[in-house]
């Protein structure tokens, strides 16, 4: 019998692997891909956000606790659980050198990212590297790691665990962590979720999923039907408008379409609908999911011209070229006629001041609803580009109610040998909204710590157990 038994195969897992094995324990993962799609959702990551009170190699000035956690208060609106945020934001601050000791390098950001370059630390080659580090060195280490072993079952004794079921197969272990990523994949439950609008369609058969198919939510069901405490709400997820024409998983990061605040941005009906200036693009490029989810068919259409081009990450498909405005509306599909009112009206209001994108600048609309409050600049000058938008979720945020030693909960009582970390209990500190990086901070921070009491309360059990024949 394995000591711990770790369930998913993303940071997650690999750090309460890494962490168990270190502290002596043997150690069991089961993971529900094909070694070739291995890392779930993690190897999609590019980034850390870390406090640091001092300049830290890729880390420039300083990013303290209280910043970090005021970054925190204000994306949840006050849904997090500060004793745990807190832990999750230390922990941020001395968790680099053990990933660097287990392979994972670090970059300073390339330059269309610089605004993070004091608040995150990014991974060298990004996450597919970072996972690839940490296997082979949990693999160096003596970690048995099972491919295609989707666990669809757990065996419980009164909050203990006892084994887990992949199929016939049985897996026992004195103690086991759960890091089985959220139900973001699941199509079926995000219907649910989500529901029907008034308009009597559902939402969420025209969203994408940014990463892994195989975050199905089984594990996570299975455990809120076993009776666990369950935070959060179905419907919360990180969800961010992507180009309609990704592929309907494992798109990526290079689907994000990141011109929105350069340009306007219209439903299919051909009117706007948010105010595209709000803020930097990097603060409120998570909120346009669920703007575009709003709105009828669940598509957007980013428009910009030629004086927008340069100026953001060029998406991997090329936008929809015209030379003229009405061309562009028919290339697109839109009614011609409302595209040109909402496009003139726009333009009309535009007062430009000093355009400057790294600022939050003086060129904003007037008498315009909604208006555009900063980067506000006539779309005049041909050749124009529309790039479809859709809804693509990134996580789940509905999971299990943890401490802060990651166990998972039965009726406001800890298990003493099951943990969980990772999107599974991200809820816990992140009940709505995000900020770039805090995934990451929190599989690590929580990844960690699993590991560790679980290989303790597996030793513990051994132990137990050697005294009571002794
Ligand atoms: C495109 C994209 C970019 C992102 N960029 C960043 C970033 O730069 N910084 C950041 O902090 N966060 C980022 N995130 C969020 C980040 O990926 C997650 O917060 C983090 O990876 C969660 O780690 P995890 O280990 O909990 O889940 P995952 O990495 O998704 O791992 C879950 C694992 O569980 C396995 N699994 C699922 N069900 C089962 C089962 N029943 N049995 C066995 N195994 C199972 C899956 O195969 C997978 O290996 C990004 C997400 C996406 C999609």
């Amino acid at each position: 019998m394995y000591d711990v038994l770790v369930i998913g195969g993303g940071n997650a897992a690999l750090c309460a692997a890494l962490m168990a094995r270190e502290a002596g324990a043997s150690v069991l993962m089961l993971e529900s891909a094909p070694r070739a799609w291995r890392g779930g959702n993690s190897q999609h990551t590019r980034n850390l956000r870390c406090m640091h009170d001092a300049p830290q190699d890729v880390l420039v000035d300083a990013y303290p606790e209280e910043e970090y956690w005021q970054d925190l208060l204000k994306v949840t609106g006050g849904l997090t659980d500060e004793k745990l945020a807190r832990l999750a934001i230390r922990a941020s601050s001395n968790c680099r050198p053990w990933m660097q000791k287990h392979g994972v390098r670090f970059q300073p950001p390339l330059s269309g990212a610089l605004h993070v370059a004091r608040t995150n630390a990014f991974f060298m080659g990004g996450g597919k590297a970072l996972v690839n580090a940490y296997y082979r060195s949990a693999e160096a280490m003596g970690v048995k790691v099972l491919y295609e072993t989707p666990v669809d079952a757990i065996e419980l004794d009164e909050g203990r665990f006892a084994a887990a079921r992949s199929g016939e197969r049985r897996f026992e272990a004195r103690a086991c962590v759960l890091a089985a990523g959220g139900f973001e994949s699941n199509r079926e439950w995000l219907r649910e979720a989500w529901g029907q609008n008034d308009a009597g369609e559902w939402p969420a058969d025209n969203f994408l999923i940014r990463g892994t198919r195989f975050n199905q939510g089984v594990l996570l069901k299975y455990m809120i039907d076993a009776g666990a405490d369950v935070i959060g709400d179905p419907s919360q997820s990180h969800c961010v408008a992507i180009d309609a024409r990704a592929p309907l998983y494992d798109g990526g990061i290079c689907t994000r379409i990141d011109c929105v605040s350069l340009g306007v941005v219209v439903n299919r009906d051909a009117e706007r609908f948010y105010d595209e200036g709000e803020d930097f693009w990097p603060k409120r490029y998570a909120i346009w999911g669920r703007l575009v989810a709003g709105q009828p068919g669940q598509i957007g259409y980013s428009i910009i011209d030629a004086k927008a081009v340069g100026r953001f990450m060029p998406p991997v498909f090329p936008g929809t070229v015209a030379g003229s405005l009405p061309e562009l509306a028919d290339k697109l599909g839109l009614p011609r006629e409302q595209f040109m009112r909402t496009l003139s009206d726009y333009n009309a209001a535009c007062r430009v001041g000093t355009f400057d994108h790294t600022a939050l600048d003086d060129c904003h609309t007037e008498g315009l609803a909604p208006a555009k409050t900063h980067w506000a600049r006539p779309i005049d000058t041909a050749p124009f580009y529309g790039y479809p938008l859709r809804p693509g979720i990134t996580f789940t945020y509905l999971g299990l109610k943890v401490d802060e030693h990651a166990a998972v909960h039965f009726g406001g009582r800890p298990s003493d040998n099951l943990f969980v970390a990772g999107e599974m209990m991200a809820g816990n500190v992140l009940g709505k909204g995000y900020t770039a990086g805090v995934g990451m901070s929190i599989g690590t921070a929580f990844g960690r710590i699993a590991g560790t009491r679980a290989a303790a309360a597996a030793l513990e059990a051994k132990q137990g157990k050697h005294h009571a024949a002794a």
